[in-house]
Formats: structure tokens, sequence, C-alpha cells
């Protein structure tokens, strides 16, 4: 049965659908954005140089002491005139370097002599130093360093625990000539713990790196190459890196989902770089499972919704269904309903290959019962007559209440004789019985035209044979059957 009521309610539930569905997924994804570009700024713009402000404090604390206990060694009057005056006493120079390891708690302190190239330590002289040696390469160089000092890390790659730093002091006699380098060695213990405290407690990547782009400080599970361009992803940024003093960027590793967010600074007591990273992962994870969950719960409720409007709207459906194809007052089928109904019979019959036969009955001389009895008087009458007819019909049988006091009677599986036996007997039960309206009781006589269903015929037509007989009857005299 295709009602215009059903396409309306299709549309209405698929507009609903759309509007729901729009509606959840324009917020749940502005919220999803919204969230992740605050994950990201947080991390940015927080985050990261806190970390490295916190981390450059903290070195400043271990290194810069040194810097200075090497400076005042450098400018010391007494170490540059025991060297002016030829090393005389190597007592002297070793007891003055212990004094200083003791004091300020290096793990060494030392002047190299230019001119003789002995290597001054607390304990005497331990070398003399060699421009062959390559373990001595690292001196030669500072004779024409242009900076004051430069930090030279050990490079003992074999045991991270024992890394040491050496600030190498350039001495200049009171012209300003070169004469040595002096200056101490600590261990870099505190700096390294301090670092791969950060990068567990916060997932962070901490290192440092010189202008030059190597890679000098890092904790212990670092294993991404020596240089800042062999660091996977980075290699496009290390120029960048490495020319400003500071730089905040996000890149990405081959093959990798998450980006990396990069905090560079530079450090200029060492001239190098103190490097923060942190991957967003677990953040973004969290605004994804969220992302995830609202998108269930959209559909969720969308489908309660859709479920609750559908549910809803059937039971007007149906009620509006019911109005159009049922006459409110005898419970008949309508004018309106006859139709499908007529053509259910017909298909039923053809497949069935049954007769089908059609009443028409009138009431007679029902405007005298209207004027004596008034309008409710009349429709009692319409009401009482309609449920006797039922009595006498089978449940497949269809009684319609085609006009004012007009029935039609679709008899299924009904041939004409049998018809016109059947309305025979509907005629003589209604005109035995007497209505009751109040106090009064009105007699009431019907007249019924019968026609049988011919293959092929529409219903009008049916109902036109059937009005004939009924005109025929009324012409008769009233109060009887005529078939077509
Ligand atoms: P006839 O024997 O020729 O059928 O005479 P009749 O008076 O019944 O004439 P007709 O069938 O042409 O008129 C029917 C009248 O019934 C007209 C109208 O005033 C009245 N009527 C129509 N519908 C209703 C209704 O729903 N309720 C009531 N009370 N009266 C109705
Ligand atoms: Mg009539
Ligand atoms: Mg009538």
């Amino acid at each position: 049965m295709a009602h215009p009521v059903f396409d309306r309610k299709k549309r209405f539930v698929v507009i609903l659908a759309v509007l729901l569905g729009v509606g959840f997924l324009a917020t749940t994804l502005i919220s999803y954005y919204v969230a992740r570009d605050s994950l990201a700024r947080h991390i940015s713009d927080e985050m990261l140089p806190l970390t490295s402000d916190n981390i450059y404090s903290e070195i400043q604390r271990d290194l810069l002491r040194p810097i200075l206990i090497s400076s005042l060694m450098a400018n010391d009057t007494f170490v540059r005139d025991w060297a002016l005056n030829g090393e005389q006493d190597s007592e002297l120079i070793s007891n003055y370097l212990g004094e200083i390891q003791k004091k300020y708690g290096t793990i060494t302190a030392f002047y190299i002599s230019d001119k003789t190239l002995n290597y001054y330590h607390p304990d005497g002289i331990i070398k003399v130093l060699d421009s062959d040696d390559p373990e001595d390469g690292w001196y030669f160089p500072l004779r024409n360093y242009p900076a004051d000092y430069d930090i030279n890390v050990d490079d003992d790659t074999v045991d991270r625990s024992r890394l040491s730093i050496f600030i190498n002091y350039r001495v200049k006699d009171y012209a300003g000539r070169f004469i040595g380098v002096t200056g101490v060695g600590l261990s870099v213990n505190s700096v390294v713990a301090l670092i791969e405290s950060y990068q567990r407690r916060y997932g962070r990547q901490i290192y440092f790196v010189n202008r030059d782009g190597e890679i000098m400080l890092h904790g212990k599970d670092y294993d991404l190459g020596p240089r800042l361009r062999d660091r996977p992803g980075l290699a496009p940024f290390a120029t960048q890196i490495l020319t400003a003093p500071s730089t905040t960027l996000t890149y990405q590793r081959d093959g990798e989902r998450a980006e990396i967010y990069l905090n560079s600074r530079l450090v200029p007591e060492f001239d190098w770089y103190l490097m923060v990273e942190q991957k967003n992962d677990s953040g973004k994870e969290r605004i994804d499972q969220t992302l995830l969950v609202n998108i269930l719960l959209a559909l969720l409720v969308t489908v309660a919704v859709l479920l609750v409007a559908n549910f809803t709207l059937r039971g007007y459906q149906q009620r509006l269904i019911d109005m159009a194809t049922t006459d409110k007052l005898t419970g008949a089928a309508s004018r309106h309903g006859f139709d499908s109904i007529f053509e259910h019979d017909v298909k039923l019959a053809k497949r069935r290959q049954q007769p089908l036969s059609l009443l028409a009955i009138d009431l007679d001389h029902f405007k005298s019962i209207n004027d004596s009895y008034g309008h409710q008087g009349g429709d009692t009458v319409i009401q009482v007559v309609a449920a006797r007819i039922r009595e006498q019909i089978r449940d497949s049988d269809t009684l319609c209440r085609w006009g004012g006091e007009e029935f039609l009677v679709l008899l299924e599986n009904c041939a004409l004789d049998a018809a016109l036996q059947r309305a025979e007997r509907i005629r003589q039960i209604i005109s035995a019985k007497t209505v009751r309206f109040g106090r009064d009781e009105i007699d009431v006589t019907m007249s019924i035209g019968v026609a049988q269903y011919y293959p092929g015929e529409g219903l009008d037509a049916l109902i036109n044979r059937a009005d004939g007989a009924l005109y025929a009857a009324k012409g008769d005299g009233r109060n009887r059957v005529k078939s077509a």
C-alpha cells in the first residue's frame, strides 16, 4: 500500500538523520581539532620551553662554575709569573693545582706550558704533549683560538657515566701573548643524570649539539647518530637550527605518524645548543580515543532518536490511515478505504478463481426518519443498521459506508444467487426489527441492488450496475432486493 504519508515519513526520517548526523559530526570534529591544536600549542609553547629553561638553569649551575674557576686560574698572577720565570719549581704549580682541585671538588686541574709542552697536574708533570699524538690533538688548535676558552668533552664513548668535560682556558702573558692552557676537568654525571631523569619523567629526548651539529651530550639510551643531521627526519632542519639562537619546530620521522616537537636554544657559555624533543603520542592518542567515543555516542544517540521518531510516527501514521479509511459513526470502511479493499479482493478472487459480488444498499425514506426523530435519530438508525448488516456477513466480507445512509457490501467468494440470498436475509432482518431511539421504536426498511463482478470490470462500473438494480428496487416500491 503506497500511501503518501509513507513517503513523507521516509523523507522526514532521512532529514532528521542528516540533521542529527551533520550536527553531531560538526561539533565532534570541531572539538577534536580544537583539542589537538591546543595540545600541540601546549607542547610547543609551554612544556618544551619550560623544560628547556629548567635544564638550562641546572646546566649553568653545573658548568658555569668550572668556567669561572678556569678563568680565575688563567688570570692568576702566580700562574703567569711562575710560567714566565721559567717553570722553576714544578712542586709550586702542582700544589696550586691540587688546592684548586680540592677546594672546588673538580676531578682534575691542569696547566700546560706552551714553551715546554709539559702537562702539569696535582701529582706533578704527568706527560709532555706531542703534536703527533692524536690524544693530544685537542691542545694545538688552542694556540690561535679566537675565544678565551674551549670546552672539550672527553670522548670516552664506552662508559658514559665517566664522561668528563674539560675547560681549556687560554693563558696569556702581560702583553697578551699566548703562553699556555689551564683549567679544570669535571664529571658530567650530574648533567647526564638530569637529562635522563627529564627524559624518563616527561618522555622527552634531551641532548646537546655544538655549532657544527655534533651531538655532545645525551642520556644513556641515545642511539640516533653522532650528528644532528643523522637524526631521522631532522636533516632538512639542521641548518635552520644551527644558525638561529632558538628554534621551535615539528618534524616527522619516515614511516611514523606521530609528530615530534623540537625546541632548541643556544647556551652561549658553551656555544652548544640545548635540544628538547617530544612526541605528542600519548596526548594525541587520548584525543583520538575521545573522538572515537564521541562518534560512537553520536551514532548511538542518532539511532535512538531515529528509532523513537520512527516509532512515534508509525503510531500517528496508523491513526491517520485508520481515520482516512474507517467511518467514524459506524466503524465500517469509508469510501476512501474501500478502493484498496476492492482491489485486494479482486486480485484474491482472480487468483483463487472465485466469484465476487456487491450489494448496494440505501435506506428507504430516510428523510422522513430525519424529519421525525431529528438528525440524531437518523444517526442512531445508521449506526444500528450497520451493526445488524455486519452480523449477517462473514469477516472476509466488507461493509462500507458509501454515503449518508448508503452502504456497499462486498461479498468474497460469492456468486449472484448466494449474494441475492444474503441480501434478502439482510433486508428481512432490518425490516423485522425496529431501532430503539430513546423511547421511540423506529421502523426501518432498505432497498438492495445486487451485482456479480465481471472479471476485468472496474469498481465504478460494478457500482453503477448494483446502483441500477437498487434504483429499480426503489422504483418497484422499496423494501426489496433486485439483481442487476
Ligand atoms: P429514498 O427512499 O428514495 O432513498 O428516500 P430518502 O429519503 O432516503 O432519500 P435519499 O436517500 O435521497 O436521501 C437521504 C437523506 O438522508 C438525505 C439526508 O438529509 C440524509 N442524510 C444523509 N446523510 C446523513 C447522515 O449522516 N445522518 C443523518 N441523520 N441523515 C443523513
Ligand atoms: Mg440515499
Ligand atoms: Mg434513502
